[in-house]
C-alpha cells in the first residue's frame, strides 16, 4: 500500500485528535465513539497491523475506516512532518480495501449510482439542470464563468434552493457565467475520498476534456467539496482551470452588492466547511461577507477555523452514513456549539453541511432557536 514506509512513524501520542488549547476532540468518529481504533492515530496503526496480516478486514475494520470523515482536523494538529499525509493515507487504505473487494454496502450503492448513473440519487442526467428552470441561468457558451453545480446543489431539494439563491445573485453582480446542465458530471471528490481511483480518475478526466472542447478556463464552485478536487487534484492532472469557490467571488464584489442591501438584523454564527477551511485555508472570505451585511451581527463559535468541528458529511458519509446519526453525532455537537454563541442562524457555505446541520436541528426539535442559511440565502434575504 502507498504511505506504507509511514504507517509505522505515528507514535499515537494523540495530538491529532484534538483542538489547538487541547480542550476538545475534535475527530469527528473518535468523539462519538471514544475508542482508540476511531481516532487518526489509532486508524493508523489499525492499518499497518491489517498490511501485516495481523488483522482481517472485518465489519469493524471497515467502520472505521470509512467513519473517518477526511476533515483534516488530524492534518492540522500532528505535529509530526508527515502530518500532510494523513488524509491521504486513509484514502490509500480505502483504495487497497476496494481493490480486495471488501467494502460497506452503503459505500458499494454510492459508487455503484455515479458508475451507472453519474450521480448519487440514480436521476437521469436530464434533470441535472432542473433547479435553474423559470430563472434566467445561461447554459455555457463562452461566458467568463462557468457555475458548476455539483450532485447534492443539482438533485437535492435543499441543495437546489442554494443553488438558485448563489446563481440569482451571480446574476446581481452581473457576473458573467453559464452552467452545463445535463452536460455536468459528477465531479468526484467523494469518489476519490472512499477509495475508489480508477472511477474518480475517469470522471476528471471526462471533465477536463468537457472544459477543454468548451474553451473553459474560469470555474465557480457551489459546493467546496468540488473546488477542493478541481483546485487540487484536477490540476495534478493537467487541468488548465482557474478555481474560485462562490464565496471568494461575492467577497471581492461586496462593494458592488452593498449599495442594493437593506437592514437585515440577526446574530449568526459561521460553520467552516471542512473543504473550504483546513483543506484550503479558506476562512475569511465567508466572514467577510456576513461581516459587511447590514444588521448582521457574526459570532464566532469557540471553535472555529482551522479548529471547527466538521458536519459529519465529509469523505462520502454524507452518502454513506458510516458514521451514522445520535445524541454525539458531529451535527449535533455543531449544533449546541452554534447555540452556545447565541446565534439565531447557522451559516453555511456547502449544501452537504447545509442538510448535516438541518437534519440534526431537526431530530433535536430546536426549529424554534435556530435556523441553517447558506451565506447565498442570507444576502437575498437582505436584498429584501
Ligand atoms: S497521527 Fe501524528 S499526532 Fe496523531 S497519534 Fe500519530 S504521530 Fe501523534
Ligand atoms: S481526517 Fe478527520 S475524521 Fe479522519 S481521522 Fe483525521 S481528524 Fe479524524
Amino acid at each position: 500500500m502507498k504511505y506504507d514506509d509511514i504507517l509505522h512513524r505515528c507514535f499515537r501520542c494523540g495530538y491529532c485528535k484534538l483542538t489547538d488549547d487541547y480542550e476538545d476532540f475534535n475527530c469527528p468518529p473518535y468523539r462519538k465513539y471514544r475508542f482508540e481504533s476511531f481516532s487518526p492515530g489509532g486508524r493508523m496503526w489499525l492499518i499497518r497491523a491489517w498490511q501485516q496480516g495481523d488483522i482481517q478486514i472485518t465489519e469493524r475494520f471497515q467502520k472505521i475506516l470509512y467513519s473517518c470523515t477526511m476533515c483534516a482536523n488530524c492534518v492540522e494538529h500532528c505535529i509530526f512532518p508527515f502530518s500532510d499525509d494523513l488524509a491521504n493515507i486513509f484514502i490509500a487504505a480505502r483504495e487497497a480495501v476496494t481493490e480486495e473487494g471488501i467494502i460497506p454496502p452503503t459505500v458499494r450503492d454510492y459508487l455503484k449510482s455515479i458508475h451507472a448513473y453519474g450521480n448519487p440519487y440514480k436521476e437521469p442526467a436530464e434533470l441535472r439542470g432542473a433547479w435553474a428552470d423559470g430563472s434566467p441561468v445561461p447554459v455555457y457558451d463562452g461566458h467568463e464563468y462557468l457555475l458548476y453545480i455539483g450532485c447534492v446543489g443539482s438533485y437535492d431539494e435543499r441543495g437546489q434552493l442554494i443553488a438558485r439563491a448563489v446563481a440569482n445573485i451571480l446574476c446581481k453582480i452581473d457576473v458573467t457565467f453559464g452552467i452545463l446542465g445535463e452536460e455536468e458530471i459528477c465531479d468526484g471528490n467523494e469518489v476519490r475520498a472512499l477509495g475508489e481511483t480508477w472511477l474518480f480518475d475517469r470522471l476528471a478526466r471526462k471533465n477536463i476534456e468537457r472544459f477543454k472542447a468548451r474553451n473553459i478556463k474560469k470555474i465557480i464552485t457551489l459546493d467546496p467539496h468540488a473546488y477542493n478536487t478541481f483546485a487540487g487534484d484536477y490540476k495534478n492532472l493537467g487541468a488548465d482551470i482557474e478555481v474560485h469557490h462562490y464565496t471568494q467571488i461575492l467577497a471581492d464584489r461586496m462593494d458592488s452588492l452593498i449599495p442594493s442591501l437593506k437592514e437585515c438584523t440577526a446574530t449568526v454564527t459561521y460553520h467552516d466547511p471542512c473543504y473550504l477551511g483546513r483543506h484550503n485555508g479558506l476562512y475569511e472570505e465567508p466572514r467577510s461577507i456576513l461581516a459587511a451585511l447590514p444588521g448582521i451581527t457574526l459570532v464566532d463559535m469557540a471553535s472555529n477555523r482551522r479548529n471547527a468541528l466538521c458536519c459529519g458529511g465529509g469523505g462520502g458519509n454524507f452518502f454513506s452514513d458510516v458514521l451514522g446519526g445520535g445524541r454525539e453525532s458531529p451535527a449535533k455537537i455543531r449544533i449546541d456549539q452554534a447555540l452556545d454563541t447565541g446565534a439565531r442562524i447557522i451559516a453555511v457555505a456547502c449544501p452537504q453541511c447545509a442538510k448535516m446541520l438541518e437534519d440534526a436541528i431537526k431530530a433535536e426539535d430546536r426549529e424554534d432557536r435556530l435556523e441553517v442559511a447558506d451565506i447565498a440565502e442570507i444576502i437575498e434575504r437582505c436584498l429584501g
